[in-house]
């Protein structure tokens, strides 16, 4: 018997308790893996709290990402005692997940770890991390070069923006950090923010177009902050739009597009194709400063997940959450 948090519908209300399963619980799938570690994100708060519609199958085993060891292989690329990262592909939403000292996944889902990364670093950067990797190579694409100028990130406190700041400083870039939590600043600046922004001030609804101020920007929350960027970026900059911690809506306008070049480019980690996803996992391996994830990642245990799930989704966690599920 193993330890798995579970999701249950009542009367329309989701409950999440941690249970003893057993191996035959399992959904058939190709590859059995025995978790060392989750992490917490968004989507996972949303999820376990239910706050957000991402499950419609119960009961579920949250958790959209974890590391772990094959124990048993129907697939030819793993064999037992492989190191095995899984993020994305509907898993904890629509497959159980990584909340679980064990989990059945398909092999197309899974990347190995990449060559002399510890599991536990693979789970404190996480979905979100991943992420944030994924929005700078966008950045990158568009042209953005550390010397075009400054780079903006929104929800700069919160799992992808933290990295998003800890990636771009390391690689060179200016960093202005928005947060709406100012006791933050001191970790932000640790991380290599130069600036701290007001969230409630970037949140103004701006006009179509603002002063030129960003070559690039990394977007996790949405709504008036997004529109802000967008109208505050520079001729031919680029915006990596990711998420949507304030809201799905965009007030903005067509002018920033029409008149300066500017690139808005939707960012999405779980169908992220394999090339990119190895490629993105092995720039974090080497790009990420070493030091930033022991300021930006903490470590629970599984029964403490609801209490972390409730708090992510009221913007209370800074930095990642690392689930230790041998705890
Ligand atoms: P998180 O740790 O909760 O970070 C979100 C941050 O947004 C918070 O820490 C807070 O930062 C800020 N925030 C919260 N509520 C806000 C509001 N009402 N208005 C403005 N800012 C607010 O979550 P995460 O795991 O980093 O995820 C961030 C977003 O990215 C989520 O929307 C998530 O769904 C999305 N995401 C998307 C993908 C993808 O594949 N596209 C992958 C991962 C995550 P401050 O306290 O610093 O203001």
């Amino acid at each position: 018997m193993f330890k798995a948090l579970v999701l249950n519908q009542n009367e329309g209300k989701t409950t999440a308790a941690v249970e003893q399963l057993a191996i035959s619980d399992l959904p058939e799938e190709d590859v059995l893996i025995k978790v060392d570690y989750s992490s917490l994100n968004y989507k996972d708060g949303l999820a376990v709290t239910g706050k957000g519609k991402i499950i419609r199958n119960f009961p579920m085993v949250p958790g959209i990402d974890l590391v772990g060891t094959v124990e048993e292989s129907a697939d030819a690329r793993y064999t037992k005692g492989d190191k095995v990262v899984l993020t994305g592909w509907g898993v904890g939403e629509n497959y159980w997940g990584g909340y679980s000292q064990y989990a059945r996944l398909k092999a197309d889902w899974l990347v190995p770890l990449p060559k002399g990364m510890d599991p536990i670093r693979t789970m404190q950067i996480g979905t979100a991390g991943l992420t944030a990797m994924l929005c700078v190579m966008a950045l990158e694409e568009g042209g953005v070069t550390p010397e075009r100028g400054p780079v903006v990130v929104s929800g700069a406190a919160g799992g992808v923006g933290s990295v998003a700041v800890a990636i771009l400083s390391g690689l060179g870039y200016t960093v202005a950090a928005i947060t709406g939590r100012a006791e933050t600043e001191g970790y932000l600046r640790a991380l290599g923010a130069s600036e701290i922004l007001s969230r409630d001030e970037m949140a103004q609804p701006p006009r179509p177009l603002e002063k030129q101020k960003w070559a690039g920007a990394i977007d996790t929350v949405g709504d008036t902050i997004l529109a802000r960027m967008i109208a505050e970026t520079d001729y031919s900059g680029v915006v990596a739009a990711c998420g949507l911690a304030a809201s799905f809506k965009l007030p903005s306008t067509v002018m920033p597009f029409i008149l300066r070049n500017v690139r808005l480019q939707g960012v999405d980690s779980v169908s992220c194709p394999y090339e990119r996803r190895t490629n993105a996992w092995q720039r974090l391996l080497t790009q990420l400063p070493e030091n930033a994830l022991g300021e930006i990642a903490q470590i629970i245990a599984l029964d403490e997940v609801p209490d972390y799930a409730e708090k992510i989704t009221n913007g209370q966690i800074q930095g990642r959450v690392v689930i230790d599920l041998n705890a």
